[in-house]
């Protein structure tokens, strides 16, 4: 059956793209190639002393103890500095490097300087939870106010009209209480697809009509009850994105609750997407099953016949992961590398077959490598600046990729963090983590600000 829906997917979705490429006024493979080893360009927008912050921050990056114990590191910071001196030190390195300020004003500034360098804004609110955190409903309600004043301000960053929005991301843990999305997922994962499909209907349902949850077998009468508010919390963030005209990024976290996000992620898009990506997914590459799920997510929106969009990234939760789940992981490194790069050639082929404006794929890397990959890809294609694709890197990471690109006509988001110092602790420390990554050999970013640095202490130019 699933095969079948899937044929007819391709059949029904799917247009020959040369004729809507030509439609849409998309760019041609003469656009000038990215030049990813122009340090000056890249990082003109930089103080000198922010570059040697990041540098220095880098290099702290690489000593596994450090990183290892980060939220620790910073919490004890908290109680021995005092709160005063802790956080005029995280002002001056980790904060100010990743975060652009709490919110507000912070966020229109922050839009307004993206815009000038051509790179798009994607808010990144640091509103999450995790297992022991508790998840009393008075604080998910508080969320869900924190995101819909974000909405309105990430719409007030919205530059560059309806077909390049700007995005909020938004964490199900932050809306959803923890142990819904747990038992959900077990649910989920014991079900066959066209089960998952018909309890993704349901939550839809749920979110769109208020329909009941008391069909859900398995789960316990009281967090049916909790999910079912929880669906109304997510339906009013879905209906302020669409007011707002933006995109809502569903993150995905740890593989103990990622089924459920998914699905819960799936019934918006089932409400939301009936003209645009409006709400997109995210597919974690450094799960070994990730081309399962992305394959899932754009067959479960085809047969709702909505559009899809999702993020590609490695994954941010790789310690913890290789704790609680192993078995799901990829074994090293450049697994990893070859799975995310199956996945976004998978993601690219549909992106670019879909109608443009109908699909939407972020490539979410820093990664030098696997930008270059995609970015030959589209050119093959006599495309870049296609409105199905983006790519996203992180505020505080990577200019020597997201400027260049931007420059080259590429859609580029940069995701930036807000929030108070106390929020943002636990986004901090997995920024430490995969900043290790870079001193490991992997990006060049600390090679380029240093070359940079020397250039204008030394030469003076
Ligand atoms: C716009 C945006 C949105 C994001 N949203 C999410 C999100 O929703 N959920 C989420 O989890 N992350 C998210 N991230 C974070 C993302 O996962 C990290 O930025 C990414 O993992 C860093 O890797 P990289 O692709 O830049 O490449 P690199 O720096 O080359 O790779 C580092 C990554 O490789 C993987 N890796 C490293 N060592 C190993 C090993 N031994 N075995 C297996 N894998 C390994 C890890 O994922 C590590 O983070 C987002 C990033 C961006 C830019």
């Amino acid at each position: 059956m699933l095969s079948k829906l899937k044929l007819c997917n391709q059949i029904c979705k799917v247009q020959v793209f040369l004729p809507a490429c030509l439609n849409a006024g998309l760019t041609s493979s003469n656009d000038v190639a990215p030049n990813f080893d122009n340090s000056q360009q890249a990082f003109k927008s930089k103080s000198t002393f922010e570059l040697i912050r990041a540098c220095s921050i880098l290099a702290l990056c690489s000593k596994d103890i450090l990183v290892d114990n980060a939220l620790k590191l910073m919490r004890a910071g908290e109680i021995f500095l005092g709160k005063i001196i802790f956080t005029r030190l995280m002002e001056k390195t980790f904060y100010g490097q990743f975060v652009a300020g709490e919110t507000g004003p912070a966020v229109v500034k922050a839009a307004e300087k993206l815009k000038i360098q051509g790179l798009n804004l994607m808010v990144a609110p640091a509103l999450e939870s995790d297992l022991g955190e508790g998840t009393a409903s008075g604080l998910l309600d508080k969320n869900l106010t924190e995101y819909l004043q974000l909405a309105d301000l990430t719409s007030k960053g919205s530059f560059n009209g309806p077909t390049t929005p700007a995005c909020l991301q938004m964490k199900m843990t932050a809306l959803v209480p923890i142990d819904v999305l747990i038992q959900l997922t077990n649910i989920l994962n014991d079900s066959t697809g066209e089960k998952k499909l018909q309890i993704i209907s349901l939550l839809s349902k749920c979110m769109e009509d208020m329909v009941s949850l008391t069909n859900l077998k398995g789960l316990p009468e009281e967090l049916q009850e909790e999910l079912q508010s929880a669906c109304q919390r997510l339906k009013l963030l879905g209906s302020k994105g669409k007011e707002a005209k933006i995109r809502i990024m569903v993150d995905m976290e740890w593989t103990y609750v990622n089924p459920a996000c998914s699905a819960l992620a799936l019934a918006m898009m089932k409400i939301y997407n009936r003209n645009t990506p409006a709400i997109c997914s995210t597919v974690q590459c450094y799960l070994k099953g990730a081309l399962d799920t992305l394959e899932f997510e754009r067959l479960a929106a085809s047969q709702f016949g909505v559009c899809y969009g999702a993020k590609l990234v490695r994954g941010a939760y790789l310690e913890k992961e290789k704790q609680v789940a192993p078995h799901l992981v990829c074994n090293s490194y450049d697994d990893t590398s070859k799975n995310y790069e199956r996945v976004m050639m998978n993601a690219l082929k549909t992106a670019l077959q879909s109608q443009p404006g109908a699909h939407f794929i972020f490539v979410a890397t820093h990664n030098e490598a696997v930008i270059k990959t995609a970015i030959n890809f589209l050119r093959q294609q006599f495309t870049s600046k296609h409105p199905n694709v983006g790519f996203a890197q992180i505020y505080g990471m990577a200019e020597n990729i997201s400027l260049p690109l931007a420059q080259a006509n590429y859609l580029v988001y940069k995701s930036v963090a807000f929030g108070s110092l106390n929020q943002v602790i636990p986004y901090l420390a997995r920024r430490a983590a995969e900043n290790r990554a870079i001193m490991k050999g992997a990006r060049r970013e600390r090679e380029l600000m240093m070359s940079e640095i020397k250039r204008r202490l030394f030469y003076k130019i």
